[in-house]
């Protein structure tokens, strides 16, 4: 029970500092002004850094590039009411990681089993292109999510950046990253035991023009479920 408690205070002093961070002056800026889209014009935008969400006792790791503009920093919850949001939900819901297929707002009742979803980056980067120094910034709060998820036993990246995050971890902790390159579809069995598994990021633009198709990214959920 203590154990159960230190983790829930744990989790939450992490949210609350994840959320009140202002490290990045260009990053705060942005999240704080963009404007809003006229469909959203009405809803109140998060525009805030978002911690990740899910099962604290997830042995899936999700993760990201960072929140997008009316997606997270609209909603206030990492993938999250925009089209990435809703590919993804979908899949993981058909896996059986997800209660329901959707994943629309806070009070939407989306519930992860097992798994969990970040982004490499807390803050929403104009172009969705942070600078390497707001990636080295934030990089410290991606390590302690990796560390607080003591059941983690598979990370799947979406995208180069996230993939360099999490080799960055994994150089941080002292392990090898040698020989292990980004590609969709991509895995590989670390010096630790985890697993990684690569995979394109399902932007718009990526599922738009076919690079990651729902079958390619199905296939590869599938396989992370069968090999556990
Ligand atoms: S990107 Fe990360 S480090 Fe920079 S302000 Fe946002 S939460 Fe803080």
């Amino acid at each position: 029970m203590a154990t159960k408690t230190n983790n829930l205070s744990m989790w939450k002093n992490f949210q609350a500092v994840v959320i009140n961070c202002r490290k990045c002056p260009r990053l705060v800026a942005h999240r704080e002004t963009v404007p809003a889209r006229p469909l959203y014009q009405h809803q109140k935008y998060w525009r805030r850094p978002l911690p990740g969400f899910g099962d604290q006792q997830a042995w899936l790791l999700i993760t990201g590039l960072a929140p997008a503009g009316d997606g997270g920093n609209r909603t206030g919850r990492v993938f999250t009411g925009d089209a990435t949001a809703r590919f993804l939900v979908k899949a993981l819901y058909a896996q059986g990681w997800a209660n329901q297929p959707i994943s629309e707002s806070l009070d939407d009742g989306l519930i992860l089993k097992d798994c969990y979803l970040t982004a490499a980056v807390k803050c929403f980067p104009p172009k969705h292109k942070p600078t390497r120094q707001e990636c080295v910034n934030c990089h410290p709060y991606y390590m302690q999510e990796i560390e607080m998820l003591f059941k983690l036993r598979v990370i799947l990246v979406l995208g180069k950046l996230a993939f360099d995050a999490f080799l960055l971890a994994l150089k941080k902790q002292g392990l090898s990253t040698k020989g292990i390159k980004f590609k969709h579809g991509a895995f590989y069995r670390l010096e630790n035991g985890l697993k990684l598994y690569c995979s394109y990021h399902p932007t718009p633009r990526n599922v738009n023009t076919g690079t990651l198709t729902e079958k390619m990214f199905y296939d590869l959920l599938e396989e992370i479920k069968k090999a556990q």
